[in-house]
C-alpha cells in the first residue's frame, strides 16, 4: 500500500473518549505559530487532502496521542512562559468541542487562543458545519481560514498564510498590531525523551529522533 492510501484508508473519525482530544503533538514556547510565545497542540485526523499538504501523517484518523483536556490544559499553564495557545492539525474544527473547553480553560487563565482551519470561516458558521464549531469560533483570538491550495501557494517570508485564497480574521482587536511572527522560520525543539519536533512555515510539523 502507498503512504497516500495508507494515510486515506483511516478517513473515518474513530470515536474519541469525552472530554479526551487525540493529538499528533504538543510544543511549549513557540514563537512562529502566531502572536508572542505559545504552545502548538497539533490535532490528529483531516479529510480535505490538500496537495502540498505540510502535513501528511495528520490526515489519518486513527488514534494517536490520546490525552486528557484537563492534562492538556495543565500541560500549557505549567510552562509561565506560554501567553497563548495554537490549534493546528490536522483539522481542529472535527475535535471542536472538546478544543473549544481546553481554550475555555485557557482563556480564563489570561492565555489567548488561535487557530488554524482548511475550513472556511462561511463553512463553520453555516448549518453544515461540524459539531461544537459554533462553541470554539467563540473562543478564538485569530482564526486562520481555508484549505491550502496549491496553485495558490506564497512563497513569502512575509505572509502570515501559506495560500492566497486564506485569510487572517482577528476578532481580538487588542492583537492586531501583533501580526507580526516569524511565518518564514524554522523551530527545532528537542523533547525530554530525546524526540525532536521541527515547526514553522505556517503550522508546519515534522517528528524526528536522535
Ligand atoms: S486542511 Fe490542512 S492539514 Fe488538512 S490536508 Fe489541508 S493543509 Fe493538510
Amino acid at each position: 500500500m502507498s503512504n497516500l492510501t495508507a494515510k486515506l484508508s483511516t478517513k473515518t473519525p474513530v470515536k474519541i473518549p469525552p472530554g479526551y482530544l487525540n493529538i499528533m503533538g504538543y510544543v511549549d514556547e513557540s514563537e512562529v505559530n502566531g502572536p508572542g510565545c505559545r504552545a502548538v497542540v497539533w490535532v490528529q485526523g483531516c479529510k480535505k487532502g490538500c496537495s502540498g499538504c505540510f502535513n501528511p501523517d495528520s490526515w489519518s484518523f486513527d488514534l494517536n496521542q490520546l490525552i486528557s483536556i484537563e492534562e492538556l490544559a495543565n500541560k500549557i499553564l505549567n510552562n509561565p512562559r506560554n501567553t497563548g495557545v495554537t490549534f493546528s492539525g490536522g483539522e481542529p474544527f472535527l475535535q471542536a468541542s472538546a478544543l473549544a473547553e481546553l481554550a475555555n480553560i485557557l482563556k480564563s487563565r489570561g492565555l489567548n487562543v488561535m487557530s488554524f482551519t482548511g475550513f472556511t470561516l462561511g463553512e463553520l458558521q453555516s448549518k453544515k458545519a461540524p459539531c461544537g464549531a459554533k462553541e470554539l469560533l467563540s473562543q478564538l483570538d485569530i482564526l486562520i481560514d481555508g484549505p491550502f491550495v496549491e496553485t495558490l501557494a506564497i512563497h513569502s517570508p512575509n505572509s502570515l498564510v501559506s495560500s492566497s485564497n486564506q485569510k487572517v480574521r482577528v476578532f481580538n482587536p487588542t492583537l492586531k498590531n501583533q501580526l507580526n511572527w516569524a511565518s518564514d522560520r524554522l523551530e527545532i525543539h528537542v523533547l525530554r525523551d530525546g524526540s525532536r519536533i521541527f515547526t514553522g512555515y505556517w503550522g508546519q510539523l515534522g517528528l524526528g529522533e536522535n
